[in-house]
């Protein structure tokens, strides 16, 4: 998406050889029309797939998760990172290795929210290592909902992630393929 290589190259920070900051459009400010585009992008992906519910985790996937629902006509649920005292009824929960903060984490749904029935599509802001995609798919598979494809707006894909998921057969479409950070530039992987 050119849009958005044009955001990275021009705001991005690389804050070190695999860390890249993109505080001023995603993580910190959003800009809604970029993530309106965002939304459009994996709603084309996906389109075919009769996508039933976006999921996503708190709190930087949801901007791209919720226009992305709009889009398609869909709920968007994200996964809680801390179980909230109202969240007292039938969970969902697993571990996510966080690879910015290096801690394991619980995440939690509340079961009634995704049903069997259900054909999900995962969002998140950005794939590292895919400890978080993975854990949102072990959430959907306990609920017995199947996992339609994974859409990622910044895939670094010189990090494990990418080839974790192809590996395990998802649909995986990233808006964004950053092939290196080296030098503190930012290389796409189609290398424009
Ligand atoms: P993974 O679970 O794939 O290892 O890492 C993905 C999660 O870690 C994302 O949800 C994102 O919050 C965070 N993350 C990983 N790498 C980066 C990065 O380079 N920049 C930012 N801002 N977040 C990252």
């Amino acid at each position: 998406m050119d849009e958005l290589k044009k955001r990275i190259r021009e705001e991005g920070i690389v804050i070190d050889s695999d860390i890249l900051k993109v505080d001023q459009f995603l993580n910190h400010q959003i800009d809604p029309v970029l993530m309106q585009h965002v939304g459009e992008a994996f709603a084309e992906a996906f389109v075919q797939s009769s996508i039933t519910k976006v999921l996503t985790i708190e709190s930087s996937g949801i901007a791209p998760a919720l226009m992305t629902g709009l889009k398609l006509g869909v709920p968007v649920l994200f996964a809680r990172k801390k179980k909230p005292l109202t969240l007292n009824t039938s969970i969902l929960t697993t571990q996510v290795y966080s690879y910015t903060k290096k801690v394991h984490n619980s995440i939690f749904l509340e079961k009634a929210m995704i049903n069997s029935e259900d054909r999900v599509l995962i969002i998140d802001d950005f794939l590292a290592n895919g400890e978080a995609a993975m854990g949102l798919v072990r959430l959907i598979e306990m609920a017995g909902a199947s996992v339609e494809g994974i859409g990622i707006v910044i895939e670094k894909s010189f990090q494990e992630g990418r080839s974790k998921l192809d590996r395990a057969g998802y649909a995986v479409y990233s808006l964004a393929r950053i092939s290196s950070l080296a030098d503190h530039q930012v290389t796409f992987i189609d290398n424009d």
